[in-house]
């Protein structure tokens, strides 16, 4: 089965995502659980939230992969920054409970001159501030394209984070093409090699979730420009071996690209046509 769906807006609530989804046969979705800028949180409606629920039971919709905020920085060098990232994501994780068992993508951060090792110790002190044995939700790390300071370029990083999580059965990771793409990881020519990697390292049972991009730029490049499905450096086909891949064909892909919901619509079409 493939779980395919794109990023979604959250502003007429969720019962107008699920039939959006329903519109462009997606069966997964993300959406920004607050002003993906940051700022605070619209209050949750439940009765909203209940049709949501009823919608992706009665049409067997993939785990949700809902997005935080872009200015979340869990190991930035502002205490006040820090302390933001804190509350919304305690925040978002209690939200999340409206709409449970489902994923919870966050950026791991940027270290800002504080060096990688301080990084990884500030992501995982915040997500043992956070994480809630009683959370039905799983948070999942993104691989991130190494951009400035970026955290998560590497699946070693990412890897170092998960160690020092004490709840870690309450995190996965987020598999962004674009980013491993321009991390420097060749999912074109190697994608077998990049998944053992990935294996080796932190384990394919952890990997969740995809989002699906094509990249504007080079291997390696670390830039973090999306682009469409085969208009990019990473290409139609090399995206298409990774929805199929036997390690990845079930897991809901999230399409990022630069699309209006008509585009989005094109897409999930296309690949649903080059599946199986
Ligand atoms: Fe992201
Ligand atoms: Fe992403
Ligand atoms: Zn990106």
């Amino acid at each position: 089965m493939l779980y395919i769906g794109c990023h979604l807006s959250y502003s007429k609530g969720y019962e107008a995502m699920g039939k959006q989804a329903l519109d462009i046969d997606a069966n997964t979705f993300a959406f920004f659980t607050r002003n993906p800028r940051g700022g605070s949180a619209k209050a949750i409606d439940p009765a909203d939230a209940a049709k949501l629920r009823e919608i992706l039971a009665d049409n067997n919709f993939g785990r949700l992969v809902a997005h935080a905020p872009y200015t979340m920085n869990a190991c930035a060098a502002d205490l006040n920054i820090r302390r933001f990232a804190r509350e919304a994501m305690a925040d978002d994780l209690v939200r999340m409970e409206a709409v449970p068992n489902n994923y919870y993508n966050f950026h791991p951060g940027s270290h800002v001159k504080q060096g990688t090792e301080a990084g990884i110790q500030l992501i995982s002190e915040q997500l043992n501030e956070v994480l809630k044995p009683e959370q039905t939700t799983t948070v999942l790390l993104e691989t991130m394209a190494g951009k400035g300071s970026e955290m998560g370029r590497t699946f070693e990083e990412i890897q170092a984070i998960i160690e020092r999580t004490e709840l870690d059965g309450k995190l996965g990771v987020c598999l962004d093409t674009c980013h491993i793409w321009d991390g420097g990881y060749d999912i074109v020519n190697d994608l077998d090699g990049v998944l053992e990697k990935f294996d080796r390292i932190i384990g394919l049972d952890r990997l969740k979730a995809v989002h699906l991009n094509d990249s504007m730029n080079p291997l390696g490049a670390h830039k973090d420009r999306h682009a469409k499905i085969g208009e990019g450096f990473i290409g139609a086909d090399a995206l298409i071996r990774v929805i199929n891949h036997p390690s990845l064909k079930n897991l809901p892909f999230i399409l990022e690209t630069p699309n209006d919901i008509d585009g989005y619509a094109k897409e999930i079409d296309f690949l649903r046509r080059n599946f199986g």
